[in-house]
Formats: structure tokens, C-alpha cells, sequence
């Protein structure tokens, strides 16, 4: 059974129906609430798996009312189910302020993982997915798409960008000339039947794409930069710290500092006896 007051955050299928989860069709079937992006388009989702609900749109321009009659049915005990068009709410989708306001209030939220375009096409791109970095649809205008890439191209990690077909080709023009010449996927239509991941350099997936029939949906992978060396630290400067610590002795200094410099154990103990004297001295 569902919870009273509980706003349910729902992923639904990005494209393949098989992708919905057991739990989203009985949540979706419990409560007592369909918030969604396009009532007409869910409507066929909810048809499909035989869910009938009271609906309601809740959508980027009426956010504001929608969203305050929302926490109005969650204030009463009505539990409230959110769901995109697909894929993750929340995720370059309605969703967040709802959720923040909810939050705000103490009302609970449960979320029910599902399809996420961005993780899709992250798994099986073959691009290191320890860190990476989602940052949704890039700006229209290309000055403001210029800023935007250009603020991207030293984050470690893979970049995974949303695109529409018919500025693909514009933005990989500027990932090439702000980001360079990295490897990248295009990934279209992600779990339908023209299923695609186009891997190249910028200039070897350009050259693959044909202008007139870029179609369907498109996620943009773009492998991480050369990451600039991490800046060493020498080694009379890491003796100098450790040898201002008075419980360790010369010996002691001369080791750390051939562990945390990669230089030999001896080379470290000269230089220290070096520094020593030098401060005798001085
Ligand atoms: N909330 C969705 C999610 O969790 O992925 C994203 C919604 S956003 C409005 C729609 C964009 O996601 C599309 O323009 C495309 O960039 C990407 N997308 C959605 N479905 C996709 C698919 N099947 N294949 C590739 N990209 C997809």
C-alpha cells in the first residue's frame, strides 16, 4: 500500500515500455494522484500497463500553481505520484521544486529508480564512469553555449550532455573548438528499435553524421581532458614542514619525505642533514 501524505517520485521508460518496473506500475496504480508533465502523453503509459488515476498536469509554465495545489493534496493526506514524459523526473525535467518544497514542509518523499537517459547511455559507453559530470541541455544561443563549454573543460571525468537532433551537429562544432579533439558518443534513441552509439573523435562522428536525417533522441557523451599534473611539492619544502615538528627526528624527516616525494630514502636523509647545518649555521 501506498503512504498517506508521501509524494512518489516515479521513472518511467525512455522509450522501451519493458523498461517500467514492477513497482512503479502498483505504486502508480495506489495513489491517489497522477502529477505528470503531459497528461495526454501518460495517458498512454498508464493505458498500456491498465492504470487509471485522477491526473494532473504539473509541467515547467504552471509550476508554481500546480506545485501549491499539489502540497495542498499532500497536506491532506493524499499521497501523490510524479512522473516526466520519461525517464527520472527532476532530471532536465519538472520535478525539483516540488520535491524541494515537499522537503521544506517534512513531507515525505520516496523515490522509485527507474530509466535515466544520461545513466543509460553512461553504462555502455565505455567511458570512465568513477567520476563524471551530467549537465543537461547545453544553451541554445551559441554565445551562452560557448560559456557553457568553455566552463566544462577542465572537470575530470566523463561529460554527459542531452542535445536536440537539430543542434547536434552546432554544439559538436563548438565541443571541438572549446574542448577539443576528445573521443565522444553519440548515443540516439537509447532502448528502441534504432537503438544507436556512434563513437569517435569530434571530427570522426561529425564526419559519420548526416545533417538531413539527425533523428530521435540524443545523449551526448564527452570523455574527460588531459587533467594538468597535480602540482609536486619539493623536496626541501617537505622537509622544511617536517622538520619544524620537534618529536621527529632527522631520520624520521628523511623517510616521510622519501615517501610523500617518491625520492630515494638516502637522497631525502643529505638533504635534511643539509637543511640542518644550513640552519646551524645561519
Ligand atoms: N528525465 C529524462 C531522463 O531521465 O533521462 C530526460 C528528459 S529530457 C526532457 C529529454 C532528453 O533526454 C532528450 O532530448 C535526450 O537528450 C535525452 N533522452 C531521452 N530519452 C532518450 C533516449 N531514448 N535516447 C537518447 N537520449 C534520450
Amino acid at each position: 500500500m501506498t503512504q498517506a501524505a508521501t509524494l512518489y517520485i516515479i521513472a518511467t521508460p525512455i522509450g522501451n515500455l519493458e523498461d517500467m518496473t514492477y513497482r512503479a506500475v502498483r505504486i502508480l496504480g495506489e495513489v491517489d494522484l497522477i502529477a505528470a508533465e503531459d497528461t495526454r502523453h501518460s495517458l498512454k503509459l498508464l493505458n498500456h500497463f491498465g492504470i487509471s488515476k485522477p491526473l494532473t498536469s504539473y509541467f515547467d509554465h504552471n509550476q508554481q500553481l500546480k506545485g501549491e495545489r499539489i502540497l495542498n493534496a499532500l497536506r491532506q493526506g493524499k499521497s501523490v505520484a510524479l512522473i516526466s514524459d520519461a525517464g527520472t523526473p527532476c532530471v532536465s525535467d519538472p520535478g525539483y521544486q516540488l520535491v524541494r518544497d515537499a522537503v521544506a514542509e517534512q513531507i515525505r518523499v520516496i523515490p522509485l529508480p527507474g530509466s535515466c537517459a544520461a545513466i543509460t547511455a553512461l553504462s555502455a559507453s565505455g567511458l570512465p564512469s568513477d567520476t563524471f559530470t551530467f549537465a543537461g541541455f547545453p544553451p541554445s544561443r551559441q554565445g551562452k553555449r560557448r560559456t557553457f563549454l568553455t566552463g566544462m573543460a577542465t572537470l575530470p571525468g566523463t561529460l554527459i550532455l542531452y542535445e536536440a537532433p537539430h543542434r547536434l551537429l552546432q554544439t559538436l562544432q563548438d565541443v571541438k573548438e572549446l574542448l577539443g579533439e576528445r573521443h565522444i558518443i553519440v548515443a540516439r534513441e537509447l532502448t528502441k528499435i534504432y537503438e544507436e552509439f556512434i563513437r569517435g573523435t569530434v571530427s570522426e562522428v561529425m564526419r559519420s553524421l548526416d545533417p538531413e536525417a539527425i533523428r530521435g533522441e540524443v545523449a551526448l557523451l564527452i570523455a574527460p581532458g588531459e587533467q594538468p599534473e597535480p602540482e609536486h611539492e619539493s623536496l626541501e619544502s617537505v622537509l622544511a614542514r617536517l622538520m619544524a615538528d620537534p618529536t621527529l627526528s632527522l631520520r624520521d624527516c628523511a623517510r616521510e619525505a622519501a615517501t610523500i616525494t617518491g625520492i630515494s630514502r638516502s637522497e631525502a636523509y643529505q638533504e635534511a642533514l643539509r637543511l640542518k647545518n644550513n640552519r646551524v649555521s645561519a
